[in-house]
């Protein structure tokens, strides 16, 4: 037994030690796995409270108020952008934010419109926090930056053509209406299909070129769409660019709305029930701005000094320049009289 023991003594330290070290490395990495997943699942359930909480405001009557969250201190920003297996995304770190009204800013979907660079939609993100619900990525929240840009040139394209659209209409002295059509057939295309694509094999002579569909399309800088007729069984009249036009803005905001708004009531004066629309998240917001300047509830036109889109639906009617560029152009006249 004892020469056992001393013999086993003899060999065993080295063994004994190795095991000792593992068992100490498993234990170590068993307690950091837990603390990884313990913060992990607080960290998701405080983020889930929030998104929680942001529809729900304290007073039940402004249930309809659209509420969303963004970084709280401009100076310390809560979204980054990250890169993760070739693919660019915005993600978030631990710094705080804060409940606020997205639709308090008429101008959310013209500056969300604008953005042009990875500046611009970090500055864009900070002050008015994710597009859609983020997704768990490796236990970190995040969003692709592909669906921002999908969804900012899709915002330009609308944009675009509905400013190309009132162009069109206006009688406005001085306004140039074969340009704006110039401008709207760069965008809206007619596209023959069928008899190539339509040719089963053997079928070819029974589809002629002539019988092939032609269909209308978007196709601007990247961003192409099929455009179906706005009223259903009344086809385009081939060559049109105008309807084509009206029904491509119709089409996507249709789509883009879709699932991401609904209507409430909201309290209105004495004690009035109003309709309201409410968009569940930041892009249903945007699209709703689009909506409303669509379908003329809010009224557009670009600064004369900086040439930006600006809503003049609260300003009367010859506001043609930005509050700041007209004081900004004021004091450089100033300056240059000194
Ligand atoms: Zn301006």
């Amino acid at each position: 037994m004892r020469e056992a023991l001393v013999g086993h003594r003899c060999h065993g330290p080295g063994l004994r030690e190795d095991s000792f070290h593992l068992l100490g490395v498993c234990l170590i990495w068993h307690v950091f796995m837990m603390y990884h997943c313990v913060t992990r699942i607080q960290g998701r359930k405080a983020y889930t409270n929030a998104l929680h909480y942001r529809n729900r405001s304290e007073d039940p009557v402004n249930e309809a108020v659209f509420r969303w969250m963004r970084s709280a201190d401009a100076s310390r920003p809560r979204y980054a952008i990250a890169s993760h297996n070739l693919h660019r995304y915005l993600t978030e770190t631990g710094a705080a934010v804060e409940n606020y009204e997205p639709l308090a800013d008429p101008e959310l979907y013209l500056r969300f419109a604008e953005i042009d660079s990875d500046e611009l939609l970090l500055k864009f993100a900070n002050t008015q926090g994710w597009l859609l619900e983020p997704t768990d990525l490796d236990g970190a929240w995040c969003e692709p930056l592909s669906t921002w840009h999908f969804q900012i040139n899709k915002c330009r394209a609308v944009l675009d053509t509905l400013e190309l659209l009132d162009a069109w209409a206006s009688n406005d002295e001085g306004n140039d209406r074969g340009a704006a059509m110039r401008a709207l057939a760069g965008r809206i295309r007619w596209s023959t299909v069928g008899a190539e694509t339509d040719g089963r094999p053997g079928n070819l002579e029974k589809t002629p070129r002539e019988k092939a569909r032609r269909l209308a399309v978007y196709e601007y800088q990247g961003f192409k769409q099929f455009i179906r007729p706005l009223t259903p069984g009344v086809q385009f009249i081939p060559g049109d660019v105008v309807e084509p036009a009206r029904a491509f803005v119709a089409q996507v905001i249709n789509w883009e709305l879709r699932g991401r708004a609904s209507i409430a009531i909201h309290a209105g004066a004495n004690g009035a029930l109003e309709q309201r629309i409410a968009p569940s998240n930041l892009l249903g917001a945007i699209w709703l701005q689009a909506f409303q300047q669509a379908t003329k509830r809010t009224r557009v036109r670009r600064c004369d000094i900086c040439r930006k889109r600006m809503d003049i639906t609260e300003h009367r009617r010859n506001k043609t320049v930005h509050t700041s560029c007209s004081l900004r152009r004021r004091m450089a006249k100033y300056r240059e009289r000194k």
